[in-house]
This record gives structure tokens, C-alpha cells and sequence, in this order.
């Protein structure tokens, strides 16, 4: 089967020099992207600006922003794969426009019109003629389950892997992290810390079994 994950942050352009971003740090996606290729599988890994070196064997397209990873996105999955892990940690608002000059203090300029970035989840096509498994993921500060819900409807995911971004030794940067998995059927499957691979592995368990019932 082709796997293809998404991982790490975007970069959303100010101006040459400055940029809004976040703390991923890509550990879990490439996790991903390994324990597929350890379960004999193909990997497909967009990735966005992270410090770490993507799994031998995987086939790697790096992007920077939102619209880059969106379109590099459907571009691969238009040539096909099985299933989709969009574990990438895409910026939600980017600046209404981007200087083509570093702004400079003297400038005065105190506020940054910032739009919405596209939801690649939620807009991407996914072919007609094949169904492809889809799981996305949610990093939560509260409300877990609920957030998780209404993700998995309006995001045409078979999975939400949540984790709790409130806990400092597991998520974001971390090595370790704790996730609950919700599926479409309304059930849920709990996976206590564990480092990034090992819930990689079980991650990626879940999709077999899912293409196996299918
Ligand atoms: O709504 P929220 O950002 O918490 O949803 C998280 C899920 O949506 C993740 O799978 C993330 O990769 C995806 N996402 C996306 N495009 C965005 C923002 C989030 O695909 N612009």
C-alpha cells in the first residue's frame, strides 16, 4: 500500500526575514513515515521546515506553506495512494499580504491582517474511484472527544488521533506522546505515553486492519 503523510509545520510568510509558524517539530509524521515503510509499505512524506532527517526509503517532497503543502497534497494523491495521515501541523492564518521588504521598526506597522489558510483536510479530493483511508489529527487543549467529533464530520477522516496539548511530556516537540483515536462508528481506542514510533506502528496497524475489512 502507498502511505502518504503529511508532517511538520508551515511557514507562513510576513515579509523576507519573518514568518508565523508553530512548535512542530515533525517527529510524529516521520514516525509515521517509518513505520510504514518498516510494515513494507511505500511512503510518500510531504514535509514542512523540521530539524530531523526524513526515513531512508521514503519518498520525500518539501514544501513551506499552507498552499504549498495543499497543492503538493492533492498533486500526489491525484497520482494515488491508499491512505492519508495528515499529521502536518498547517497554520491556520497566514498574512493577507506579504512584504516583499523586511518591515522595518520605523515603520510604526504594529498589525498583521491575517486570513485563513485552506483546511487541506477538509478540501482536499479524494478519488471517486478508489477509497482511500483518511486519518487526520487534533491537537487539543480541551474538550477532546467533542473537538474530535465534529473533526471527523467535517473532515472526511475514517480517524481522528487526538492528544492533549496541556500535558508538557507528551506532543508537540516531544519524543513521547499519548493519543486517543475516535472512529466514524463512534467508538474510541485509548494509547497510553509511549514514544512517537511505537504509536506510529499502531497507527499504522489500524490502517491495515481498516484495508483489510474493507
Ligand atoms: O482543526 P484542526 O487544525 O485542529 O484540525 C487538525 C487536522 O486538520 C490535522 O489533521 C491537520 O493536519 C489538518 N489541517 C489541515 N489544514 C489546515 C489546518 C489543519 O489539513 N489548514
Amino acid at each position: 500500500m502507498t502511505f502518504l503523510v503529511t508532517a511538520g509545520p508551515t511557514r507562513e510568510p510576513i515579509d523576507p526575514v519573518r514568518f508565523i509558524s508553530n512548535r512542530s517539530s515533525g517527529k510524529m509524521g516521520y514516525a509515521l513515515a517509518t513505520a510504514a515503510l518498516e510494515a513494507g509499505h511505500h511512503a510518500a512524506l510531504i514535509t514542512g521546515p523540521v530539524c530531523i532527517a526524513p526515513p531512508e526509503g521514503a519518498e520525500v517532497k518539501r514544501v513551506t506553506t499552507a498552499d504549498e503543502m495543499a497543492d503538493a497534497v492533492q498533486t500526489r494523491m491525484n497520482t494515488g495512494c491508499d491512505v492519508f495521515l495528515m499529521c502536518a501541523a498547517v497554520a491556520d492564518f497566514k498574512p493577507r499580504t506579504v512584504s516583499e521588504r523586511k518591515i522595518k521598526k520605523h515603520d510604526g506597522m504594529t498589525n498583521i491582517e491575517l486570513i485563513p489558510t485552506r483546511d487541506i483536510l477538509a478540501s482536499i479530493i479524494l478519488p471517486s474511484d478508489h477509497r482511500v483511508i483518511v486519518g487526520g489529527f487534533a491537537a487539543e487543549s480541551h474538550s477532546l472527544a467533542e473537538n474530535a467529533q465534529r473533526k471527523l464530520r467535517e473532515k472526511q477522516c475514517d480517524f481522528i488521533c487526538a492528544n492533549d496539548i496541556t500535558r508538557m511530556d507528551t506532543g508537540f516537540d516531544a519524543d513521547h506522546n499519548e493519543i486517543t483515536i475516535f472512529f466514524r462508528d463512534g467508538s474510541q481506542r485509548h494509547f497510553p505515553r509511549a514514544t512517537k514510533l511505537e504509536l506510529a506502528r499502531s497507527i499504522i496497524k489500524i490502517c491495515i486492519d481498516i484495508a483489510e475489512m474493507r
